[in-house]
């Protein structure tokens, strides 16, 4: 019964027309009055946990959340659904604050959001006293524990203010990243039972992961962008110094970027998050001081461009990316040296022994992250004890590797010879120097010259020589030393590749793939959130959602009933905007594609993936016929210029040839006085590139 009203508000409000598998059981333990805890990974819709019991309950949602920014996104989201909230922190004015606890106080908002610190004001004491509360909610859960990665200690104050209560209100507690420790403690902290807790899988299965290992950082970062140029995205850098590189340059190059660092004032940070959230700048570059409070639902990449330092930091900044259910990009830049820089920081910033050796140990299960071959979503699972064996997402980079792997022993036994014989005692510009001849001033000097490898890999690039050492290292055959100018150590695993017992190969750079094509339609339906969410002062995403606008292009609905049926639209929100955009869908005059014309292209691009026919057709479960239909079709408009796949240049001339003399309007003449061997196929395919290329003139 509750639950069926609990599902009405959330088609009313919030357009959904079911919950998803979490929050239905959360939901219900929490409306039975029992404590709660609910682990869902970042994007799995915790808010809603919480805001469908505030709605239904008489009394007032206390939301206690450790970061300022959320408050503000969450709030503005709300009054977007037509729910009253307010929040109350530092960032506002005394005035304000009492204006805000009066509203609360009078019934005037659902929900009130808070920082923990202020649950020791004694004002607010007073109004949890006098106020009928219905629920606690506790964001960021695994803020109370010590052995979470974010231990606040201002969470341990929202179990004394359980005891104001002469009658406790139920509490939720919500996180994304829990390892079974903090699990424990947060259950123990906030009185939740086994029971009661409810941990949806982690997966996040929109998500891309990859490990990019060997590449330009840079080059890599530009590539991307200039690929994927009107996306948001987030850069995360070690430090504030990179940040500010990264920024300088990609500013210069034109992109429409921000920055987001500890080294800034608050008034310039607060600006770059909400030039962000407005879709303003597309990319940030940040450090991990930003983030906790980014709600942006929209974000398609999240690039780090350093190692973090654990994997729960991880998979909470990867995580701000695709929040919406769209699919979305992580990129880990691996480079070896990174794991130094961790190091250092543990070493400066952690002095107690026990929590050092923890903390290098959350390191290297990071560092494993990046060198493991098998699937990074399932490596991720297994490490936050949601194991799932043979786990494989499809979609890593460890998936979806089939690049073609090049043999480089004979690289890489050079490159180790060349550290054997200088006794270990140079890093990897000089070591990629004496093998590319370099004639430097200081190769001369330090009669590198004279060395027996000198010059032997002089036909590639010294880059590439250093990137193959970099490869090497990300392997684990070279070890980079701890000291200020690392040098290269030979690993055991390198002796049987010396004594030719082991072969070594690496896979060619991949090129990062577009995300998608910039559908016309969808252009437009973003620029009108834009302009309205800029007239209404606040983030597009608060209007509508990625995936409504893309649902609102695929279904092109033209009344209200089927604008209400499109998923994020609800009662309030129609009302808000649903005319300008009903107005603009029927000025575009758009009808939805038709399943067949789009499904020709889906072909058409996994054979440019390099797949053949029968890969293609069990891929998306059609007949080859159905296939090279879709190819043909290719050929025909021009986009598949090629067909060198499917037949030699014999084959291809000697059904023009046959064509020239018989005519091509008939094809079983055709195909009879042709080799029995080539197909109907082929002989379509050679007809339709003809008339195309004569078609091009
Ligand atoms: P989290 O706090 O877990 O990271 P949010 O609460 O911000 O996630 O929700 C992520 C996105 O999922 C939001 O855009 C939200 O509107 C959407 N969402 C939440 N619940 C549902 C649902 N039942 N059906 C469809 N979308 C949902």
């Amino acid at each position: 019964m509750m639950l069926q009203e609990a599902k009405e508000q959330l088609k009313h409000y919030f357009g959904y027309d079911k919950f998803r598998s979490g929050q239905e059981n959360i939901i219900t333990s929490i409306l039975t009055q029992k404590n709660t805890l609910g682990i869902m990974p970042t994007g799995g819709g915790k808010s809603i946990c919480y805001q469908i019991p505030a709605l239904l309950s008489e009394g007032l949602t206390i939301v206690i959340s450790p970061l300022i920014s959320l408050m503000k996104d969450q709030v503005d989201a709300l009054a977007s659904y037509g729910i009253d909230a307010a929040y109350i922190n530092s960032s506002l004015t005394d005035t304000e604050i009492r204006t805000h606890m009066q509203a609360a106080e009078n019934g005037e908002v659902k929900l009130l959001y808070i920082a923990p610190e202020r649950l020791e004001a004694p004002s607010f004491q007073a109004l949890l006293k006098r106020t009928p509360i219905s629920l606690i909610a506790v964001d960021e859960a695994h803020c109370i524990s010590q052995w979470g990665h974010d231990f606040r200690p201002s969470y341990m104050k929202i179990s004394s203010m359980m005891d104001l209560f002469t009658e406790r209100p139920p509490v939720i507690a919500l996180t994304a990243t829990a390892t079974p420790e903090v699990i424990g403690d947060i259950q123990r902290i906030l009185n939740i039972t086994t029971e009661q807790t409810y941990i949806s899988g982690f997966a996040r299965e929109n998500l891309h992961f990859s490990v990019v290992k060997g590449e330009k950082k840079k080059s890599f970062i530009d590539k991307y962008l200039s690929q994927n140029p009107s996306e948001s995205g987030i850069i995360y850098t070690a430090t504030r110094k990179e940040a500010d590189q990264l920024y300088t340059s990609l500013h210069k190059q034109g992109i429409k970027i921000g920055k987001y660092h500890a080294g800034m004032t608050e008034h310039q940070r607060k600006k770059a998050q909400e030039e962000f959230l407005f879709d303003n700048i597309s990319v940030m570059v940040a450090t991990n001081a930003f983030g906790m409070g980014i709600d942006k639902s929209n974000v398609r990449f999240v690039i780090h461009h350093n190692l973090p330092k654990n994997m729960e930091s991880y998979y909470q900044e990867a995580g701000r990316a695709g929040r919406d259910g769209e699919e979305s990009d992580c990129f880990l830049l691996f480079s070896p040296g990174d794991i130094h820089v961790q190091k250092f920081l543990i070493d400066q910033n952690q002095h107690d022994q026990v929590r050092k050796s923890a903390d290098l140990a959350k390191l290297k299960a990071m560092v494993d992250y990046c060198h493991t071959e098998k699937c990074l979503q399932g490596t991720i699972l297994h490490y936050f004890g949601d194991d799932r064996p043979g786990y494989q997402c499809g979609k890593c980079s460890n998936c979806k590797d089939e690049r073609e792997a090049v043999d480089i022993t004979r690289e890489a036994q050079m490159i180790f010879s060349t550290i054997k014989r200088v006794n270990e005692r140079f890093g990897k510009t000089i070591i990629a120097q004496i093998l590319k001849g370099s004639k430097s001033k200081r190769i001369n000097e330090l009669r590198l010259d004279q060395i027996s490898t000198f010059g032997l890999l002089k036909h590639q690039t010294q880059q590439e020589t250093v990137d193959m050492i970099d490869f090497l290292t990300a392997d684990q055959y070279i070890m980079l030393t701890d000291s200020k100018y690392p040098t290269l150590v030979l690993q055991e695993k390198t002796l049987p590749v010396l004594k030719g017992e082991a072969t070594i190969q690496k896979k060619v750079a991949r090129k990062p793939e577009a995300i998608e094509e910039n559908d016309q339609l969808f252009t437009q339906l973003r620029t009108l959130r834009k302009q309205i969410a800029d007239r209404d002062n606040v983030p597009p995403y608060v209007v509508f959602a990625d995936s409504t606008l893309r649902a609102m292009s695929a279904k092109a609905p033209s009344t209200r009933a089927e604008m209400l049926d499109i998923k994020g639209v609800g009662d309030m929100k129609f009302e808000k905007y649903g005319d300008a955009f009903l107005e603009l869908l029927k000025a575009a005059n758009v009808k939805p594609e038709s399943s067949d014309e789009a499904s020709h292209l889906a072909s058409f691009k996994l054979f440019e993936e390099g797949k053949d026919i029968p890969t293609i057709a069990a891929t998306r479960s059609l007949s080859p016929t159905t296939i090279e239909g879709h190819l043909l079709k290719a050929i025909d408009e021009g986009l598949l210029q090629e067909i060198d796949h499917f037949m030699d240049e014999e084959t291809e001339s000697a059904i023009l040839e046959q064509a020239d003399m018989i005519g091509n309007d008939k094809l079983k003449p055709l195909k009879e006085a042709l080799p029995e061997s080539i197909t109907y196929f082929q002989l379509k395919a050679a007809l339709s590139k003809h008339r195309q290329t004569m078609k091009r003139g």
